[in-house]
Order: structure tokens, then C-alpha cells, then sequence
């Protein structure tokens, strides 16, 4: 959506009421979540290969922070220098199709479905085809929301990545979080052997996803131990390289999923030790680098008889009102979820 429209409620000129109105949540200036307005903007319609989706839950992404404040600031080369380019956010969604493009033959009005769309706090959004899947009949609606971004960053880390084998000895850093309870049951899903890092009030619930060991960060540093780790999945950041190097086996993969809280507005640590450990990696038998995920339909087809085959569960941490949008983003920046955070959407 772009900026200057002339429906665009962050028009300051001559803002056209909407046709066919419904809510979303819109951001005109980088912040914190008091950016947030609920406003009412036009309904899309579909295109020929989209389907319109009446949205029932979305859930909540570090990244959707990382978009509203426009932090790490390289990344407004791409968003925006001053201002937003795109007013809208939210990616993980899970509805029921409303309408289909003339060329949409996967989905007919009324299917449950899920999957990720820039823009999805809000009632209704479109979706090609091939970026949604349908929902699991054993899943919510909430369930499925929380599913797109943080499992497919943990399935694509481990599968892609780690290329975990069975057996193989597997690190999660940040077990109880959004991507770390999807990472800790999909790299026992692939057989592994896996210990979750987590702090104490999480023990339970890390092994409780079947992880085989559990280190409490508040009582024992994971990187000092004689124990070596053929993959690790680093979803916070905290340790630097050569200290994760210390616990990597001769031919392990280290693989920086995030880092960084809402207030490291340049993110040098995580990023010097990106360009560190893509540095390293062309000496040694180690492969150590920085990994984006992407939203693929097949992962998500993946995931979806994962979850229906009960082989990997949603961790629900908190479920807020759509109106409560702000509220859920606060939470979430505080970086101690309990897995996912949901919003329902009427
Ligand atoms: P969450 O906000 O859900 O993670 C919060 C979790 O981190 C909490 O459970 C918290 O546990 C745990 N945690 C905090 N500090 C520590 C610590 N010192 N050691 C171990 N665990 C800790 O975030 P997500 O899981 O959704 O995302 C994790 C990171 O991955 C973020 O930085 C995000 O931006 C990034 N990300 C990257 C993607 C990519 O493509 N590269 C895609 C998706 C996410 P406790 O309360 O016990 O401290």
C-alpha cells in the first residue's frame, strides 16, 4: 500500500473516505506501539490468482516490532528513511476464505485457512493462492495463526540449514520462545537429540515439548560445558562466536536466527558477529552464519501435517482483542513470551 494514495488514512491532504471500509491497524511515523491507530481503510478484492480472507486470528512477530519502529535502522533503506512506505502490518493469519480470484482453484468461500500477508492486523486480507494453506480441522484458528513465521523460520533453520540428521546433537537458544517451541518439537520431529536453553520458569515447558536435556540460563552458561553440539539454533544472540564455537562439533553449523530488543537501534553486536562468523566460516570445518527465512507454501503444507499428524503443537503464551493490537506488541517486546502471541479478530 503505498503511501501517497489518496484513501490513505496517513494522507494529510484530501483522505477519500473508504467505499467498502473495514479495520486495520495502520502506523504513519516509526515508534513505539502508540503508533498503532486502528482505522477504517478499503476492503481489498481479490485478483484473479488471490483469495479474499475474512481474518478470525493473527498472530505477533518480533518483526512486526521491528517494522513499527523502523529498527535496526539499515533496514529503513528498504522500509522507508522517514516514514513507513508500507502502513500496514502483521504477517501470520488464519481465517476463512470470503471470495476467489477468477483463476483460484485450490479454495472455495468458507474454506478455514492460514498462511502469511504483509498486512494482516486486520479484518480482511488477500492472498495469492500459493502463500496460504488450509487449516488443520484439530487446530484453531489461534492455533494456526501462530504457525506461519515462527515454524517455517524453525523448520527451514533445522531441515534447510542445520540439515539435522537423526541422531544428530541439536542446541535450541531461546527454547520457550515463538521460534524455539516450534524449533525444539520439529528437530525431534527429524530425529535429533535436543537440548533447549531456556530460563527457569520455562524448564517444564521446554521438556514438556520434548526436549531430551533443558539448560537453565539463569543457572549454567550453555557455551561452558564439555558437551559439542552438531547444530545450534541461536534465537537470541547473546553469546559471541568464538564462545558458541567452544560447544560446536569439528563439523557443526551455527545458525544466528535473531538478536537485538527493540531499543539496539543499530544492531551492531548481532551484526558483527554475522560478518565475523560468515569470516570464520571460510576457515575450519565449521559453517557459522546468519539465516532469513521464507515464506514457502510447501513449508507450510510441511507444517500443516505436522501439526494435523499432532507431531507438533502450538504453544499459545497470550491471546489479546484485535483493539488490543498495542498491548500484545508491548508484551512481546519485553522478549520473555512463553511461545506464540495471538490476536483474535471479529
Ligand atoms: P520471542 O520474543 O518469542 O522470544 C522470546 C523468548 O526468548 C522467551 O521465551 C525468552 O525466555 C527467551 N530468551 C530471552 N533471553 C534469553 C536468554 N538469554 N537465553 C535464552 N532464552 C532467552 O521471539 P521469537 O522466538 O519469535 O524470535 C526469536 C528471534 O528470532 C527474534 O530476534 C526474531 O527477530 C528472530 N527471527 C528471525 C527470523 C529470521 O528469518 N531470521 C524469523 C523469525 C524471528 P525467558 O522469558 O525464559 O527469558
Amino acid at each position: 500500500i503505498a503511501y501517497w494514495t489518496s484513501s490513505n488514512p496517513c494522507y494529510d491532504g484530501s483522505a477519500v473516505a473508504p467505499r467498502h471500509p473495514m479495520k486495520a491497524f495502520v502506523y504513519c511515523d516509526y515508534g513505539q506501539a502508540d503508533v498503532l491507530k486502528l482505522e477504517d481503510v478499503e476492503k481489498p478484492a481479490p485478483a484473479a490468482d488471490e483469495v479474499l480472507v475474512k481474518v478470525r486470528a493473527a498472530a505477533v512477530n518480533p518483526l512486526d516490532w521491528h517494522y513499527m519502529r523502523g529498527t535496526p535502522y539499515f533496514m529503513r533503506m528498504q522500509t522507508g528513511l522517514r516514514r513507513p512506505k508500507v502502513i500496514r502490518l502483521g504477517v501470520d493469519f488464519a481465517g476463512t476464505v470470503e471470495a476467489t480470484g477468477s483463476d483460484v482453484t485450490q479454495f472455495k468461500p468458507g474454506d478455514a485457512v492460514f498462511g502469511g500477508k504483509t498486512g494482516a492486523f486486520a479484518q480482511y486480507v488477500v492472498v495469492r493462492q500459493d502463500r496460504v494453506v488450509s487449516k488443520p480441522d484439530n487446530l484453531s484458528f489461534e492455533q494456526a495463526a501462530s504457525v506461519p513465521i515462527a515454524a517455517i523460520t524453525a523448520l527451514q533453520s533445522l531441515r534447510d540449514r542445520g540439515k539435522v540428521q537423526p541422531g544428530q546433537k541439536v542446541l535450541i537458544n531461546g527454547a520457550s520462545g515463538g521460534v524455539g517451541t516450534f524449533a525444539v518439537q520439529i528437530a525431534k520431529s527429524l530425529g535429533a537429540q535436543v537440548t533447549g536453553v531456556c530460563s527457569t520458569r520455562n524448564v517444564d515447558l521446554v521438556r514438556s515439548l520434548g526436549a531430551d536435556q533443558v539448560i537453565d540460563y539463569k543457572k549454567q552458561d550453555y557455551t561452558v560445558a564439555d558437551q559439542r553440539y552438531d547444530v545450534i539454533v541461536d534465537n537470541v544472540g547473546n553469546r559471541s562466536l568464538s564462545e558458541n564455537r567452544r560447544v560446536l562439533a569439528e563439523n557443526g553449523k551455527y545458525i544466528l536466527v535473531g538478536g537485538g530488543g527493540p531499543d539496539d537501534h543499530r544492531w551492531i553486536g548481532p551484526m558483527g558477529r554475522v560478518a565475523h562468523a560468515y569470516a570464520a566460516s571460510t576457515f575450519g570445518s565449521q559453517e557459522l552464519g546468519m539465516f532469513l527465512a521464507q515464506m514457502k507454501k510447501e513449508d507450510l503444507v510441511v507444517l500443516r501435517d505436522l501439526l494435523a499428524a499432532g507431531k507438533v503443537k502450538p504453544v499459545i503464551d497470550r491471546r489479546y482483542d484485535f483493539s488490543d493490537l498495542p498491548v500484545a506488541i508491548r508484551y512481546l517486546e519485553e522478549g520473555h513470551a512463553r511461545g506464540k502471541v495471538v490476536i483474535a479478530v471479529e
